[in-house]
């Protein structure tokens, strides 16, 4: 955003934006002249208006897209209670190659990648649920490119089922069904099918783009083709990042440990983050210590769609949280303080609603 961009929208005259620059210790010399993403922030943040970072993904109409390299997706599994996440996460966990390999695929991280055969690769948040869904989006984070619907072949449409559909719906996420159980006796995938295609889901045998695969969860059949369908969802989705620059990402766990501090896990959407890098995550900011990946193993990097564990954070930030790479500690730091002090601005300012509202009106 050039520095006229930001006055005009903070409805600003220009010479207020680079007055507060300079309070920065930015120079802007011109109207034109491009600002850095936690410039802008801090200063649209001094006027008291709150900056959604329009994420760094790629627009369908950029014409610079063919040379921005292809991501792999980053999808979560929904479906009812007891048709089959956990073990259908596990099944994918054990069906990457990675997951032969020393040290194997452990589950510390809240999400993973599989790598296929053919070399590409799927990540997978590791909490199902409808809550994490809703909640990382109620906080902006549209992390997620594709849902799993898992329903169970014995058990049919549930009232869950249909609350993931809606979910995904209104995120506008595409779904892959994954009818789960196919091993067992009284399993009936025609008739999931049948109750999908009554609640309006255009199920690709009905000319739709909905692919539905069998799958055993329990007996880790059909992995394969489910794999392929999520591969091809996202190629039909083209989706794309720049792996040069600074890395943003989005948190999806956070957590205190009590020998390493503040631990975060990160997608990484776009960039490359790396070791030593100064952050600022949510109301939080720290530099870089260590990098670990899905196996627990010390990287130097995270590129697009992987997921890392990143340690050296003052505080644990909130799932949801976006990351973002600064170029000075001094900036992380104020551009943290500031959102601290708005976060705790409107918490005491829901609280003191709620108060009024308890407050029986005096006669
Ligand atoms: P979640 O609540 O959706 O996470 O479901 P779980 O993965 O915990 O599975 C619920 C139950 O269904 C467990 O007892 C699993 O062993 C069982 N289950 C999961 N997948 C399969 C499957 O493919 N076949 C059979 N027969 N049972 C399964
Ligand atoms: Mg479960």
């Amino acid at each position: 955003m050039t520095m006229r961009e930001l006055a005009s929208r903070l409805q600003q005259t220009e010479s207020a934006v680079q007055s507060i620059l300079s309070d920065l210790g930015e120079s802007c010399e011109s109207g034109d002249e491009a600002l850095a993403f936690d410039a802008s922030e801090l200063v649209a943040l001094e006027f008291g208006a709150q900056v959604k970072r329009v994420d760094a993904e790629v627009k369908k109409d950029d014409p610079q897209k063919e040379v921005i390299p292809l991501r792999p997706p980053v999808i979560t599994v929904m479906g009812h209670v007891d048709h089959g996440k956990t073990s259908l996460l596990d099944a994918l966990r054990k069906s990457s190659v990675a997951a032969g390999e020393a040290g194997g695929i452990t589950q510390h991280l809240g999400a993973f990648v599989v790598k296929m055969s053919s070399g590409a690769s799927l990540t997978f948040l590791d909490t199902p649920g409808h809550a994490a869904f809703s909640a990382m989006r109620a906080r902006g984070a549209a992390v997620t490119d594709i849902v799993v619907l898992v329903v169970a072949a014995d058990d049919g449409v549930k009232p869950q089922t249909l609350e993931a559909l809606s979910h995904a719906q209104e995120a506008k996420v595409p779904i892959v069904v994954a009818i789960n159980k196919c091993d067992k006796e009284d399993a009936d995938p025609a008739r999931v099918r049948q109750q999908l295609i009554m609640h309006s889901v255009e199920l690709e045998e009905i000319g739709g783009d909905v692919q539905v695969v069998e799958v055993s969860a329990k007996q880790s059949t059909g992995l394969n083709k489910l794999e392929e369908a999520l591969l091809l969802m996202s190629e039909m989705m083209d989706l794309r990042a720049r792996t040069d620059g600074d890395a943003h990402g989005v948190v999806i766990e956070a957590r205190l440990d009590r020998g390493q501090g503040p631990l975060a896990t990160v997608i990484v959407r776009s960039g490359t983050l790396k070791q030593g890098a100064i952050v600022v995550v949510g109301h939080q900011w720290g530099r870089v210590r260590c990098l670990r990946d899905m196996a627990g193993a010390i990287v130097k990097s995270a590129g697009p769609a992987t997921p890392v564990e990143v340690s050296g954070l003052r505080g644990a930030p909130l799932a949801g949280d976006s990351l973002n790479v600064l170029q000075s500690e001094d900036r992380a730091k104020k551009l943290a303080e500031k959102r601290q002090l708005i976060m705790e601005h409107d918490r005491l300012q829901k609280r003191n609603l709620k108060a009024a509202a308890a407050t029986p009106a005096t006669p």
